[in-house]
């Protein structure tokens, strides 16, 4: 093991250091508790969730949904919009990437668009014909 005081290295076992005299394993054990004290303090970190994240998922989801199912399209584009824009707020203030908030914002917004647009365009599918008739 090597000495913390002058760096020579001695013969494993050897409790005090041949060159200068100081006690060897006293040094090692003195670092090693700080060096398990900064992994426990900062592995939980990593771990905690993201608030929001979640719901930003979800409005994503909700966003493709109501793109890819049309019918769909306005009550999961409004769910999904609700959705992103509160997240995005709470990933805003959890300082995490807004991307997928974003994402669900523009996709939802996309999906009130398009299933609007089929919603007049069947409304007027339906009640043209009948005005029609009654012309
Ligand atoms: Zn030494």
């Amino acid at each position: 093991m090597t000495c913390s005081k002058c760096g020579i290295t001695n013969d494993p076992g050897t409790t005090y250091c041949i060159t200068c005299g100081c006690k060897l394993e006293e040094t090692v054990e003195a670092i090693q508790p700080e060096v398990l004290d900064y992994r426990q303090t900062y592995q939980p970190a990593y771990q905690q969730p993201v608030p929001g994240k979640g719901m930003a998922i979800t409005s994503l989801i909700m966003g493709i949904v109501g793109l890819v199912i049309i019918f769909f399209g306005l009550p999961a584009g409004i769910t999904g919009l609700i959705l992103g824009i509160i997240s995005k707020k709470k990933l805003n203030n959890a300082d995490a990437p807004t991307g997928l908030a974003l994402g669900g914002i523009i996709t939802s917004i996309a999906a009130i668009l398009f299933g609007g647009i089929f919603t007049i365009a069947m409304m007027v599918a339906i009640i043209l014909p009948i005005m029609m008739n009654y012309a």
